[in-house]
């Protein structure tokens, strides 16, 4: 195969510099001995337009997009998925054809990294920290995945109602989602209560990463499952009390490898080599000096 055949993907954010999907996404390529290549394409804000120009004039076979233009996307696309249109944001772009479609992978890597973790989300109660894009996403797989109920809490209660209002009752069976606002008693209320605590906000994010949503000296509950998004640093303080009292804790690397799983798939029409994939985005992870 010549060079010029090399089938060419991008990640369209600003910034993308630090980007762990090049790492993962072209060792994937490289383990199926596909001529294909994941590329960087660093987009101003307001600039997205031209991002979408780019994919259809210079034939890219995909796309990934992250911040800040993973909503703005939606209206330059050609069609979107259900998931995408729920959750109101775009991650993963497709080429098919002439026409760009419209993915979200992130509820589906959710869901894939608590099953990585063996924790099945049909009929559990869930509470959700945060109201943001990965709160949306997470909330739209455990909904999707038959999550009995879930309690949504944020600083701000304006947030948690919008997705509260997108998301629920598309079954039309009765609500789901509960609006709390985050205050110590209702986040410790809820962690008794529920099966499965979802931290999505970016408290303990490096180089924070000394901080938690949970106060000390109080244990987690033992009998619960904590997923942390957050993938840096791969244990967060939440993670670490979690696992010192005795819960389920599930770093949010997973998530990352499970959404670029999927969009691998989407792109190629192939098995995406999962360990692979992982042992790569371990190895970006730490080349950020995690
Ligand atoms: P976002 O859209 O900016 O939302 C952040 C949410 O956190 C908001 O609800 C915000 O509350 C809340 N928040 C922010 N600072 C807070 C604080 N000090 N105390 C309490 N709540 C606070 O962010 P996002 O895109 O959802 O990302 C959030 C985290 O998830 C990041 O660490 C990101 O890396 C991670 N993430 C990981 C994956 C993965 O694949 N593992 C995927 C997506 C996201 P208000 O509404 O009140 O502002």
């Amino acid at each position: 195969m010549t060079a010029t055949q090399t089938r060419r993907v991008a990640l369209i954010g600003w910034p993308v510099e630090h980007s762990m999907s090049p790492t993962m996404h072209n060792a994937a390529f490289a383990a199926l001995d596909l001529d294909w290549r994941y590329e960087l394409l660093p987009i101003e804000p307001d600039r997205v337009a031209t991002a979408v120009a780019r994919l259809r004039i210079e034939g890219f076979r995909g796309a990934n997009v992250t911040a800040p233009h993973k909503e703005a996307v939606m209206s330059y696309l050609d069609d979107l998925t259900e998931a995408a249109k729920a959750i109101g944001a775009v991650n993963t772009i497709e080429v098919r054809g002439a026409r760009l479609i419209g993915h979200n992978t992130d509820a589906d890597g959710s869901v894939a990294a608590l099953l990585h973790a063996r924790f099945r989300v049909r009929g559990v109660r869930a509470a959700v920290v945060g109201a943001g894009g990965g709160a949306r996403a997470a909330v739209f797989g455990l909904l999707q995945d038959g999550a009995k109920e879930v309690w949504l809490l944020n600083r701000s209660a304006r947030r948690a109602e919008a997705l509260a209002h997108d998301l629920d009752c598309r079954d039309g069976g009765p609500p789901r989602l509960r609006v709390l606002l985050l205050t110590v008693e209702t986040l410790l209320e809820s962690a008794r209560a529920a099966d499965l605590l979802i931290h999505t906000t970016p408290v303990g994010m490096w180089p924070h990463s000394s901080a938690s949503i949970w106060p000390d000296a109080v244990p987690l509950p033992a009998h619960l499952a904590v997923f942390d998004l957050i993938y840096n640093p791969p244990e967060t303080r939440l993670l670490r009390q979690a696992r010192e009292s005795g819960a389920q804790a599930i770093g949010g690397l997973e998530m990352l490898v499970h959404q670029g799983v999927l969009a691998f798939q989407i792109w190629t029409g192939r098995t995406a080599p999962v360990a692979v994939m992982r042992e790569a985005a371990e190895r970006a992870l730490a080349a950020l000096g995690a």
